[in-house]
């Protein structure tokens, strides 16, 4: 599902395509529930005339400036897919909304799942709500100092630590099973014992898989596009999601990679590179 280096491959197009155009109508279609709570003639009516600003990303979410001090606040969750495409092209499936714009262009939101919303909000919501996100892992916010200062306070094991939202902003399963193996760490070590070492290593590895990912145009394992319904090219390049389930070895050591459950999710990593914090 997409996490950072997928929204904000979604973003740089949509900064491409959509800044200074105008919203001129709203489709709706079987699931008006993705506006959230919001009556739909009332969401027509707020977004309709509106001219979009720069896309800006918060850890997952993007959110689109309007005038008259409004944003866009989309969400992929699972599997929600923006798409730019010409007016009359036909409906992609599980589309659930088109935003007519003056360029001839729709923006469009499907989701299989049904969990993403496209919310209009007033922007000072907007900027309340992402501001309860921990820092950017690709900006100077995010340091050793501040992820150990989070950490050296938590029992937890550290996987669940980076993907709490409020402790770093954006990651999710694939980039954090793909950091921890990066830097030799278990993912079930309890966040207050990691070195700080550890933490250095770990600071260098999330960054170098986010921006490697960036680089691939993010990661389509499942239903992942970009608003061009381009897939992304880093799943060739994971060392590690979901590998130990396909009972794969190790590409630094040849060990059989284990894959095993943690807080619910499914989490693969090597049991030599990243020993068990209790061996
Ligand atoms: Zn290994």
């Amino acid at each position: 599902m997409p996490e950072l280096p997928e929204v904000e491959t979604v973003r740089r197009i949509l900064e491409q395509e959509i800044i200074g155009r105008q919203i001129i109508g709203v489709t709706f279609y079987d699931f008006p529930g993705v506006i959230g709570e919001m009556d739909p003639h009332t969401f027509r009516a707020m977004v309709t005339g509106q001219t979009l600003g720069c896309p800006e990303r918060r850890g997952k979410y993007l959110s689109i400036p309007m005038s008259e001090d409004l944003a866009l606040v989309i969400h992929l969750r699972m599997t929600g897919r923006v798409l730019v495409v010409p007016r009359d092209a036909v409906p992609v499936r599980f589309e659930h909304l088109a935003i007519h714009l003056d360029s001839g262009h729709d923006l469009r939101f499907a989701d299989q799942r049904k969990f993403g919303r496209v919310l209009c909000l007033d922007a000072d919501t907007a900027r309340f709500a992402l501001a309860r996100l921990g820092p950017e892992p690709l900006e100077r916010g995010f340091s050793v100092r501040q992820l150990t200062r989070i950490a050296s306070r938590r029992k937890s094991p550290i996987k669940n630590v980076l993907l709490d939202q409020r402790v770093v902003a954006g990651l999710g399963n694939i980039y954090v099973d793909e950091a921890l193996f990066r830097a030799r760490i278990n993912p079930f070590t309890p966040a207050g014992t990691l070195t700080e070492e550890d933490q250095r290593r770990l600071v260098r590895a999330i960054r170098h898989v986010l921006r490697a990912a960036l680089l691939n145009q993010g990661t389509t394992f499942s239903s992942f596009e970009n608003p061009y319904g381009e897939q992304g090219r880093n799943a060739d390049f994971l060392q590690i999601y979901s590998k130990g389930k396909a009972g794969q070895r190790c590409a630094r050591c040849n060990s059989e990679l284990v894959w095993t459950k943690l807080g619910g999710r499914g989490t693969s990593f090597c049991p030599r590179c990243q020993p068990s914090p209790t061996a």
